[in-house]
């Protein structure tokens, strides 16, 4: 199954010798096909890559976790606000990987008293606001998808955001029941990043081509000038410490009190 070497010594690890490994920081030197590697013998068929199809991080990574895995789970989370460019990108990875994409929704009766009460565009109004609708469009369905598993893969990288600079590459997820979280891309460069999608001719969302480095949901997401702050574009009114869904922070450190 796996193309990458994985070291033995880190093979098949107890659930308890994990934090163990962790602390050794032996993974910080890994590529991310190497931590891939390791977590699929170590956690596969419950683990899953979360990919929101509206950033190269997500599809670098489910180019390297199939190849690894042909049986690789994807996962990603359909808010009802996405723009049509996500979804067709959904379907050009069907048909490229020939793998499902696990789509998760939202409970519809938590969106319905949300926008009754509050209106469709309620997260312009305020950061609690926008937070409410972040956790009922996207925490909720996470940590509801994440309860049926072991380990989850994330395309966060350190110098994306303030928020993630100290982001390592295995972490136990404490907001998800303490499940691994594998972030493989935390010490790439945005540039790195690209040369891979460039080099393997990975699709990609098509607004990139249009100023949007990242592609949120469609009333939260912009394109943005050269040069500017790729995070920049997501909720553009904040400031940068706030400019988070919640399904990357503690919750006690959102302040949101999920
Ligand atoms: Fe709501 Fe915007 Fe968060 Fe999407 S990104 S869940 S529309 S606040």
């Amino acid at each position: 199954m796996a193309t990458t070497a994985v070291p033995s010594i880190v093979k098949n690890l107890s659930r308890n010798n994990i934090l163990d490994f962790m602390a050794s920081g032996e993974a910080e030197s890994w590529s991310p096909q190497e931590i891939l590697s390791w977590a699929v013998e170590n956690f596969a068929p419950r683990m899953a890559l979360s990919c929101s199809f509206g950033a190269r991080e997500g599809m670098v990574l489910l180019d390297m976790y199939q190849r690894i895995d042909p049986a690789a789970r994807v996962f990603s989370l359909d808010t009802g606000r996405i723009p049509q460019q996500t979804y067709d990108l959904m379907d050009r990875v069907r048909d490229r990987y020939h793998i499902p994409v696990e789509v998760v929704f939202p409970r519809a009766e938590d969106v319905e008293a949300m926008v009754r009460v509050e209106g469709m565009n309620l997260f312009y109004e305020s950061i609690e606001k926008r937070q409410r609708c972040c956790r009922i469009r996207k925490v909720e369905p996470l940590s509801r998808y994440l309860a049926g598993l072991d380990a989850w893969v994330s395309g966060l990288r350190r110098d994306q955001n303030v928020t993630r600079a100290e982001t390592p590459k295995i972490e136990i997820d404490a907001s998800h029941g303490g499940i691994v979280k594998l972030n493989p891309l935390a010490d790439w460069s945005e540039e790195r990043v690209v040369e891979y999608v460039r080099e393997h001719n990975i699709p990609v969302n098509r607004l990139h081509g249009e100023g949007y480095p990242s592609v949120g949901c469609a009333p939260c997401s912009r394109a943005i000038a050269p040069g500017d702050d790729p995070r920049s574009g997501r909720w553009w009114w904040e400031n940068p410490e706030t400019r988070e869904c919640g399904i990357h922070v503690d919750e006690e450190d959102q302040g949101s009190g999920i």
